[in-house]
């Protein structure tokens, strides 16, 4: 007899009186499936949040559900990740969205955009706002839906080898940027370059490029930066807090039980808080040992920064006019950002300018 229908006979409190214990309502079958991520094993806080949410993934369906995690380029390089989700080749794949800009600048707007949201504020946009209802519509397009999973918090400006001092530097400026904050860089005149984590301090070392960005201290000291440009500008104004997401196949996800959707959704989030808590205990021992080497730390100028945020306003605007798929997002985007922003600066902004100044 089926569950329900002997529970609809016997009433409730005939279920209690017979002490039957509580059936599984949809048995779970045994699953292996494959998740592509964007970045390389070496990056325990980013790449690690995959290995963190397959982990989790297992041990809450007792080793029935298996997801194998593949760095970058072992079965998709990053730049295919979108299709090999959309098409099925894997069912999973952990980016950062705004790689995707080619495709639609639409993208960006699920990971980050200069002069966007930090990351508390990318947090309640998706959990509590529109972000994740307007992202998952827009991803529907593509074939998948989205999970937050990851974010590295406000970024560093990167690695120079020689100071900015006005707008007029960034002039000619050849710089490794990631995704789709090139597109504000290139309006201040730098000859803007996306080139793979991996392949950045080789670029750098040999004067291929002039500058490079990539997070912040913790990983930038993984990958040597600090041995080929002595100047660490900040803030990186074009990611105040980069969202990562795990993109899953539609119609794979279609096919799983309410519970293992379930367990996917608590996986995600368990795995997007634990990589931020990474990044917040991790860098600050890492900033200190590139300062005891000798990287110096210079503020962008202000008139950088303003110019920078009038181009990033301009250019929003542009491509609203242009793209309605953006438009929807941003309007509701922009909304949060400014709503987030009067809020925070009564509270946040000023507890933290006081402790960060006072004598601990
Ligand atoms: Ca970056």
């Amino acid at each position: 007899m089926e569950r329900r229908s002997f529970i609809r006979q016997a009433g409730i409190a005939g279920v209690l009186a017979a002490g039957t214990a509580p059936a599984i309502v949809h048995a779970q079958t045994n699953l292996r499936w494959r998740l592509t991520s964007a970045f390389p094993k070496s990056l325990d806080t980013i790449y690690g949040a995959s290995d963190t949410f397959a982990r989790k993934v297992k041990e809450m369906t007792g080793g029935k559900f298996e997801i194998s995690v593949h760095a970058n380029g072992e079965l998709v390089p990053m730049p295919g990740l979108v299709d090999a989700v959309q098409n099925g080749t894997v069912e999973m794949g952990h980016t950062a969205p705004y790689y995707y800009f080619g495709k639609n600048d639409a993208f960006a707007l699920g990971c980050a955009v200069p002069f966007g949201l930090n990351s508390r504020q990318m947090t309640a946009w998706s959990y509590d706002g529109n972000g994740l209802k307007l992202m998952r519509e827009f991803y529907s397009g593509y074939g998948f839906t989205s999970f937050p999973m990851g974010n590295t918090g406000a970024q560093m400006g990167g690695w120079y080898r020689k100071e900015i001092k006005t707008v007029a530097d960034m002039k000619g400026l050849k710089f490794r940027v990631g995704g789709f904050a090139g597109k504000v860089t290139s309006r201040l005149g730098t000859v803007s370059q996306n080139i793979p984590g991996g392949e950045i301090y080789q670029a750098l070392e040999k004067g291929t490029i002039d500058a490079a960005e990539w997070v912040g201290p913790y990983d930038d000291q993984k990958l040597g930066f600090n041995k080929v440009a002595p100047i660490y500008h900040y803030p990186g104004w074009w990611e105040g807090g980069p969202q990562l997401d795990l993109y899953v196949n539609q119609k794979a996800f279609d096919g799983l039980s309410g519970e293992y959707k379930a367990i996917i959704e608590s996986a995600a989030a368990y795995a997007h808080t634990e990589m931020q808590a990474k990044y917040d205990a991790r860098n600050p021992a890492a900033l200190k040992q590139l300062v005891a080497n000798k990287t110096r730390l210079v503020a962008f100028p202000k008139p950088v920064l303003d110019a920078a945020f009038k181009e990033a306003m301009d250019l929003y605007s542009e491509i609203s006019a242009a793209n309605p798929a953006f438009k929807k997002i941003y309007d509701d985007y922009s909304n949060f950002r400014r709503e987030s922003n009067l809020w925070f600066r009564f509270t946040e902004a000023r507890f933290d300018a006081f402790m960060q100044t006072a004598k601990l």
